[in-house]
């Protein structure tokens, strides 16, 4: 039996092929290329290229595979570009995920994983964000994915299909021998520009404003370390094969760092001065976004076990290896 991976060719997916090849399973992989690498998967998993919009495509995979679970990590997801071409993100996403829950029905198959994201709960009240805090999105990206959310689960109450939503908090780190890594062609996320200005690709990073309600002013996310997110998907799988029924679960380490003490744990560990600067606010950035992963470990039996220090490394060893990606 196989896992599917939907999106193995980017940043999490190819992780997920690396970690499921090395527990054993049989895996085969769909990606269009559009933001994924071919060089991010080994070259002996099958590979079909192709559009999980295409129903053809798709059902021609279902058809020569013989499917266990789906881990499904296609989409668009950067929130800058999804205000700017809203329809091009529901296209992509929301239409994806139609045709996979179609063609999953077509040929029987029972479980998918996916990647939901922290930015379904746009600006929370309250820190640490549970399961229980309402989901307000607040671009279209988030609106995408609580709509994959939902069609998930009208499609299991309709159907013996089961799945579970993984939302991430920010999602850091790479492989430990820094083979496979983040390689975002237009870069938005803080840990990778910090590294790329330790490297000296970019001046200097800015800072984008001190001026939010937080201890030293600068805002304050969650990171989550690559391998302890796919840990989470693979026990995320397991749990639906064994009969577990559907759920969301909130993934992150309960522990939040401000952007100054994300950069000063880079210069750490890079040895390297990381010239900085203070900027404007970002717009729609919220002061705080914590994960409150109870229910991961009472349901999954997960917890994060990697801190921020070891996510930066291994995002360093990657970065030094690969200065300009794959
Ligand atoms: P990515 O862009 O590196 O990976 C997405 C992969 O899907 C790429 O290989 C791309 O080529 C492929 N793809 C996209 N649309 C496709 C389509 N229609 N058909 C076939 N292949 C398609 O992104 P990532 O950072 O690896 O994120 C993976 C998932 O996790 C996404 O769904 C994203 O929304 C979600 N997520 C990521 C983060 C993060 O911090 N990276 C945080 C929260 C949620
Ligand atoms: N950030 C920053 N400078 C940059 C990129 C990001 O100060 O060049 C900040 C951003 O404003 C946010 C935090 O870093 O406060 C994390 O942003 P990122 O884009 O990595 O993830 P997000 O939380 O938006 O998903």
């Amino acid at each position: 039996m196989t896992v599917l991976v939907l999106g193995g060719a980017g940043y999490v997916g190819s992780h997920a092929v690396d970690m499921l090849l090395k527990r054993g399973y049989d895996v085969a992989v769909v990606d269009n290329l559009v933001t994924g690498h071919r060089e991010s998967v080994p070259a002996n998993v099958r590979f079909y290229e192709g559009d999980v919009r295409d129903q053809a495509f798709l059902a021609d995979v279902f058809e020569k595979e013989n499917i266990e679970g789906i881990m499904h990590f296609c989409a668009y997801s950067l929130v800058g570009e999804s205000m700017q071409k809203p329809l091009m993100y529901f296209n992509n996403n929301v239409g994806g995920a139609q045709v996979i829950l179609e063609t999953m029905e077509e040929f029987g198959v029972k479980h998918i994983v996916f990647s939901s994201t922290a930015a379904t709960f746009g600006i929370p009240e309250k820190s640490p964000i549970s399961e229980k805090t309402p989901q307000k999105p607040i671009n279209p990206y988030g609106e995408s994915k609580l709509i994959m959310e939902k069609m998930m689960k009208w499609q299991s109450q309709a159907t013996d299909m089961t799945y579970v939503a993984l939302r991430y908090f920010n999602v850091a780190g790479a492989k430990d021998d820094g083979s496979i890594g983040e390689a975002h062609k237009n870069e938005t996320h803080l840990i990778p520009i910090i590294l790329q200005t330790a490297l000296g690709q970019r001046e200097f990073i800015t800072i984008y404003g001190d001026d939010y309600h937080t201890p030293d002013g600068t805002c304050i996310r969650d990171y989550i370390d690559m391998e302890d997110l796919i840990e989470a998907h693979i026990k995320a799988l397991e749990y639906l094969k064994a009969g577990g029924q559907s759920d969301q679960f909130n993934l992150g380490s309960s522990k939040g760092y401000s952007n100054l003490e994300v950069l000063e744990t880079a210069r750490k560990v890079t040895g390297k001065e990381i010239p900085s600067q203070m900027g404007e606010r970002r717009a729609g950035d919220p002061d705080e976004l914590v994960a409150d992963s109870t229910k991961a470990g009472e349901i999954l039996g997960w917890k994060a076990q990697n801190d921020l220090e070891h996510i930066i490394t291994n995002a360093w060893k990657w970065h030094q290896s690969h200065p300009k990606g794959y």
